[in-house]
């Protein structure tokens, strides 16, 4: 009797350069052996050192790629990155209304694109209504959350911004990713109901290949989860995997600005 294969549904926006969205959540859910099938929310036109161009798909046309999956098959996570628009935030609320209750939902908030360097060039998706979308119709609903500290100051409002206020008041669950703080010495918090706290700390690793990071990181959470971990063995595995990965993707360039992907498979091939 073939036994099921399982699978991460990834909807996301698409990284025409391979290093992030949905692109990312592919690679990174392949390598733990998933099989993901997605629902493309939006499509980027990007390189290395800009943005060109950004538009979301059709409201109706996310719909019709959820209920195809739903049709066809059930997945054992749902990963959700870059939105897009307010109406594919609330075909994806109403989505996560009808799903049943036992999938693992991790949600990574994208409230800019970053290309180049962090922070170097922004294109905003931002607005209050996608904000307050995420905080009341999106972040319930989510197993975790995992936001960066930029992310976490813009959802929350505070300058110095307080993980404990977004679990306590939307999310069961998040893990504040730190990398974004200029400290040499990295910290991700995991917090569980607002009272647990299991912090991860380590050294920054000086690698330029980034581009992706927050992408793959949410998607291998969604997928240790999809595999039966519970959630705070799956922030482990996933920090873990994480640092083997970051330290194998510092040996190669990408594109003009090498502000490249993430080495998920271990074995790229480099050429002169
Ligand atoms: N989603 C898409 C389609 C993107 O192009 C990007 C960044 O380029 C992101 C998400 C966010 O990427 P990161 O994981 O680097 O925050």
């Amino acid at each position: 009797m073939p036994q099921k294969l399982l699978t991460l549904l990834s909807i996301a926006g698409s990284d025409n350069i391979g290093g992030a969205g949905i692109q990312a959540d592919i690679r990174a859910g392949s390598s733990l052996g998933l099989h993901v099938v997605t629902a493309l929310t939006s499509v980027t036109a990007q390189n290395s050192r800009a943005l060109v161009d950004s538009i979301s798909v059709p409201s109706d046309m996310l719909k019709n790629q959820l209920d195809a999956i739903m049709e066809d098959i059930v997945p054992d996570a749902v990963k959700i990155g870059m939105i897009g628009s307010v109406e594919n935030l609330n075909v994806i609320s109403k989505f996560l209304d009808i799903l049943p209750n036992k999938i693992p939902i991790v949600v990574d908030p994208v409230l800019y694109v970053t290309v180049s360097q962090p922070s170097l060039l922004k294109f905003e998706l931002d607005s209050l209504e996608i904000r307050k979308g995420y905080l009341n119709d999106i972040f319930p609903k989510a197993t975790i959350v995992t936001p960066n500290l930029d992310e976490l100051k813009m959802l929350t409002g505070e300058t110095i911004p307080s993980a404990l206020t977004l679990v306590k008041l939307h999310a069961k669950a998040a893990v504040i990713k730190g990398g974004h703080a200029k400290k040499d010495q990295i910290e991700d918090n995991l917090l569980i109901g607002g009272e647990k706290m299991i912090k991860v700390s380590h050294p920054r690793i000086n690698c330029h290949n980034l581009h992706g990071t927050g992408c793959v990181y949410s998607s291998f959470i969604a997928s240790y989860l999809a595999l039966g971990f519970d959630i705070k063995s799956a922030f482990q595995a996933t920090e873990r995997k994480m640092q083997t990965i970051i330290n194998k993707s510092c040996f190669y360039d990408l594109g003009i600005s090498s502000y490249g992907p993430l080495n998920i498979n271990e074995n790229y091939q480099t050429g002169s």
